[in-house]
């Protein structure tokens, strides 16, 4: 099987095709075809195509678990059954992390020492090195995306082939959300040693449906879809934003290191890729937004300063640079801002004029918008509301200067408050909604920063409404009670001002809608 496709023939239960004579013969079209293995489930389907190819076949045993969900091979009992009885070569088990919860690894182990051939199906690297380390034969990328640990991915990464390749002795192979004959190459050029598709061959309704929506959109003749790409410091995110707001085609990947020039070559890669996908799905992109760390001067798309995180960034001609190469019109917002066009336009502030995001991360960062419109300043400085200074001489910023909001705001503020035994701030904020009252305490204490910071903000601007964004405010509904309660004791007049406190629901690809926010308010 090794540098060969395999074809993995499964049908839901609602699928006229879910018997075990339609899957033997479309298994029979894959070998046909030239497939090189078949990955099916269940005993009767695994045995009726067993009696049609004579390819080798992946075995699994998909039943409701437990919790009320799907586990793929989750009893030693019938993954040893399926194995003495249909003639299968080979099984997968679903080694996540949830799959680990289940004895994964102890079945695993007992199957190795039946002598059978082990594949795990995981959606982490370290469920890979957990699952070779307990003896699998191979690991498959099947259930990135579909794990709680994964679930805000979308698409298929190659990136995630490249990293379990370097990270696992055994062959790694992609399986999962490829739909393209592009994917399954990218997939053996990111080291893959087999690839396995299964919807986008043996799912007639899927791939109709496909075809429809292409169809109906390009029949519609929209005023344009538009695209955006979100660079951040570990991944570049990006897709189409259609013309009634929706997110289609996103996916992300990782931003290479290296100076200017490695960032612009791999964003002009995005943005041609980006742009070709787009137009092959038939969306008409109309305009190109890209949001990127660093000061950007709106009119030019030029960045105007960017720290040493990003060398050799500053002065890039971001714009003229990814126009040249897609022949779309471009524009180009920090990072920041761009988040606080997203809210403005597709998020908690439609149709609010004065409002201020705050992000609240590694870094803390923002953007305003007064009587409708993103303060940008005199030299588009503005918004750095992570180093406005609330203690006199106080702890050393990554700015240079001490004191700043940042250091008392973000994550890694969030860990120190709450002192030793807590590894990050996710790990605070779920033990302060168990109760923990180290961490609750912790989680108080950086609202009382917070607020110190956010009342000079709200005296500047009187905005309507603060939504926060970011790892520090997700899930962590104490900290916003507590922000609201600081804020009132701390501003003027907190009565007639009715300002609203809330969090941002635009999710993981925020900062793509902020782009294509930048893009359609400037297009
Ligand atoms: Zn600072």
């Amino acid at each position: 099987m090794e540098g060969k496709l395999l074809v993995s023939c499964q049908a839901p239960d609602e699928d006229p095709f879910a018997q075990p004579e339609s899957l033997a013969r479309f298994a029979r079209t894959a070998e046909m075809g030239g497939a090189a293995g078949i990955r099916a489930n269940g005993m009767a389907d695994v045995r009726a195509i067993r009696d049609v190819v004579k390819l080798p076949l992946i075995a699994i045993d998909k039943q409701v678990w437990s919790d009320g969900r799907i586990l793929i091979t989750g009893s030693l009992e019938r993954a040893r059954e399926l194995l003495r009885t249909t003639g299968a070569e080979m099984i997968a088990v679903d080694v996540t992390a949830r799959g680990q919860r289940f004895g994964a690894l102890d079945r695993v182990r007992a199957l190795k020492q039946d002598g059978a051939i082990v594949l795990a199906d995981i959606a982490r690297v370290e469920e890979a090195v957990a699952a070779v380390e307990a003896g699998a034969d191979a690991v498959l990328s099947t259930m990135h995306g579909y794990t709680d640990e994964t679930a805000h991915t979308t698409g298929f990464d190659p990136g995630l082939i490249a990293v379990l390749r370097q990270a696992v002795p055994v062959p790694v192979i992609a399986e999962g959300r490829i739909h393209r004959p592009e994917q399954a190459a990218a997939a053996m050029q990111a080291g893959a040693w087999a690839v396995i598709v299964g919807t986008a061959i043996t799912r007639p309704e899927v791939i109709t449906r496909g075809f429809v929506e292409a169809v109906e959109r390009a029949g519609r003749g929209s005023a344009g879809d538009v695209l955006g790409i979100d660079m951040g410091g570990t991944n570049t995110k990006y897709g189409v934003v259609t013309a009634d707001g929706a997110l289609r085609g996103q996916g992300f990947v990782p931003t290479p290191g290296g100076g200017g020039a490695a960032l612009l070559a791999h964003l002009k890669k995005v943005a041609l890729e980006l742009t070709a996908q787009a137009r092959g799905d038939g969306f008409r992109p109309a305009t190109l937004g890209v949001a990127t760390a660093g000061w950007v001067d709106p009119h030019t798309g030029r960045v105007a300063y960017a720290t040493e995180n990003l060398p050799g960034w500053t002065g890039t001609r971001i714009a003229e640079e990814l126009q040249g190469a897609t022949g779309l019109p471009v524009y180009v917002e920090n990072d920041a801002n761009a988040l606080a066009a997203a809210e403005s336009r597709f998020g908690a502030a439609r149709d609010v004029r004065d409002f201020v995001c705050i992000t609240l991360g590694t870094g803390v960062g923002g953007g305003c918008y007064t009587n409708g419109r993103l303060n940008h300043g005199a030299h588009f400085f503005a918004n750095a509301l992570g180093h406005i200074p609330i203690v006199m001489d106080g702890l050393p910023c990554t700015c240079g200067l001490r004191g700043c909001l940042e250091v008392y705001a973000n994550a890694s503020a969030l860990v120190r408050y709450a002192g030793d035994g807590f590894g990050d701030a996710e790990q605070v904020i779920a033990a302060a909604r168990g109760g923990d009252a180290k961490a609750r305490e912790a989680v108080l204490t950086l609202a009382r920063y917070l607020a110190f910071g956010t009342a000079s903000i709200v005296q500047l601007l009187d905005p309507e409404l603060l939504v926060l964004a970011g790892g520090v405010v997700q899930e962590n509904e104490l900290l916003l009670e507590a922000l609201r309660a600081e804020l009132r004791a701390r501003l003027t007049v907190p009565e007639q001002r009715a300002l609203r406190v809330e969090t941002s629901g635009l999710g993981y690809y925020a900062g793509v809608y902020g782009a294509a926010a930048v893009a359609l308010e400037r297009g």
